[in-house]
């Protein structure tokens, strides 16, 4: 019987922010907590990374933790708590502000909302809830005519193309929540509506692994276009498909999806597949058939995570649907196959940009994945400082579990992240000798290997290089 390979990242929200809720999450399989900071303070924010810190390490399992840095998200004032109807056809008026909304006046949290939008925008409220286009810009209102009406509720999100926006991502609020979270040492930190690798660039971190595993949102049309750039510059990608369907027309999700994914894939940084994946569990305890295949497609598409937002932030039960999703994957990982994905990828290499740190460990672990599959090894163990090893090993979709051990803590909650990867903190820092002797062992005292057992070990013979140089065959000696 396999384990789940795919991660599985959990939006943290009302739902699921307390101690019980968190615990059943942890416990049926989420491997990574995404806490948005578009609602709430940044006080509560830092209150749940420490609970779920402390949880995870209660329940043995590890959890990374990624914040999610909202960007220039455009939201309408509160609608409140009932459905009010938008009606087709009819005419709605914008304005700036934040006190309340209703069925004739919508007011928008943007302050340039007037300067950016033209008269001839759409606008889609509450992710295509209902789509406006703008008839009029005029003093201090846009009137807009109701192209397909809907029920709104809350503070739904307006989306303004992302080529109108003045502001660009990360916004100084972004950059300044951030500050408070690095120094919690947040594992990861997503950036919305990225455009350029430039945008990565205005971050205030440290490359990875000593700063957060940079996670670039795909989610505007730009970030299409600079794709190579921006997949390069980040740490990780995440196919937001929510935005990113109001930036292009919903028949191309499924292509750019593959595409985005295997632009990953060549370059050795994790894909998550996110948003609607399970969307009607937000209120019904079954998901339809059409997301129960959408989430294994995303795992045959090569995706290392597959993410939940609504379905965990506000469901009506949260631990079902991490359950749910884990059934899911597991099924579409038992089934994922492994052989062709290994040849495929000979033509999706790490490409050498000269960087031969990158072309070495790419021709290692390409002669690891082989060793692999040849000799029916179980186990492989990498051996890595920033995680590049690890990362680059599970590109290859081995079917042999990944170990991936550092010797850095901040590695370790990095790679919760990467497929298939179950990450162990190694306390040996010292010769390649007794670091390989000390991952075997590590690996055999907590059950992960038997003693007599062939394992596969990657590691870099230099501490300070990234890149990997030896494989060695070993057989797991018994217990001292
Ligand atoms: P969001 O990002 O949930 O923060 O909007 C994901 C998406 O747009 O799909
Ligand atoms: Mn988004």
């Amino acid at each position: 019987m396999m384990a789940r390979r795919t991660k599985i990242i959990a939006t943290i929200g009302p739902a699921s922010e307390d101690e019980a809720t968190l615990r059943n999450l942890v416990r049926a399989g989420m491997d990574v907590a995404r806490l948005g900071l578009a609602h709430g303070t940044l006080d509560e924010a830092a209150e749940r990374l420490t609970a779920i810190r402390r949880i995870a390490a209660e329940e043995g399992r590890p959890v990374g933790i990624l914040v999610d840095l909202p960007g220039p998200k455009v939201r309408a004032a509160s609608f409140g708590d009932d459905s009010v109807p938008i009606v087709e056809k009819s005419e709605i008026r914008l304005t700036v502000g934040s006190g309340c909304s209703t069925a004739s006046v919508m007011e928008v949290d943007y302050e340039s909302l007037l300067d950016d939008v033209l008269a001839g925008d759409r606008l889609s409220i509450g992710d295509g809830r209902v789509i406006l286009e703008v008839s009029e810009v005029g003093g201090d209102q846009l009137v807009a005519r109701v192209m397909h009406g809907g029920f709104l509720s809350g503070c739904p999100g307006v989306h303004v193309p992302s080529d109108r926006l003045s502001i660009t991502a990360p916004t100084a609020e972004d950059i300044s929540s951030l500050e408070r979270f690095l120094e919690l040492d947040v594992d990861m930190v997503a950036v919305s509506f990225v455009r350029s690798a430039e945008d990565l660039m205005r971050l205030p971190v440290e490359p990875h692994p000593t700063g957060p595993l940079v996670v670039a949102k795909i989610e505007t049309r730009a970030a299409i276009e600079n794709l190579p750039a921006i997949i390069e510059a980040s740490g990780a990608i995440m196919v937001a498909r929510g935005d990113l369907g109001n930036e292009c027309r919903l028949e191309e999700l499924p292509i750019l999806q593959k595409e985005i994914i295997r632009e990953c894939i060549a370059l050795g940084r994790p894909a998550i597949t996110a948003t609607q994946m399970l969307e009607t569990m937000i209120t019904n305890p079954e998901p339809t058939r059409a997301e129960v295949s959408d989430v294994a497609n995303a795992v045959w598409d090569g995706s290392s995570a597959v993410m939940l937002s609504g379905e965990t932030a506000i469901g009506s039960d949260p631990g079902n649907v991490v359950a749910t999703m884990s059934r899911i994957a597991e099924r579409a990982d038992d089934e994922f196959d492994h052989r062709s994905w290994a040849s495929e990828l000979s033509d999706l290499r790490l490409t050498d940009r000269g960087e031969p740190d990158s072309a070495v460990t790419d021709a290692m672990t390409m002669a690891a994945a082989r060793a692999l599959a040849e000799l029916s090894v179980k186990t492989v163990l990498c051996i890595s400082g920033s995680g590049f090893t690890v990362r680059s090993m599970a590109r290859f979709r081995p079917e042999a579990r990944i170990l991936g051990f550092s010797a850095n803590k901040r590695t370790v909650g990095q790679l919760t992240l990467s497929w298939g990867t179950e990450p162990l903190h190694l306390p040996e820092e010292g010769s390649i000798e007794e670091r390989v002797a000390s991952a075997i062992a590590t690996a055999r005292d907590a059950g992960y290997v038997e003693p007599g057992e062939l394992v596969a070990v990657l590691a870099g013979t230099n501490v300070r290089s990234r890149s990997t140089n030896v494989l060695r065959l070993e057989l797991v000696s018994p217990a001292a």
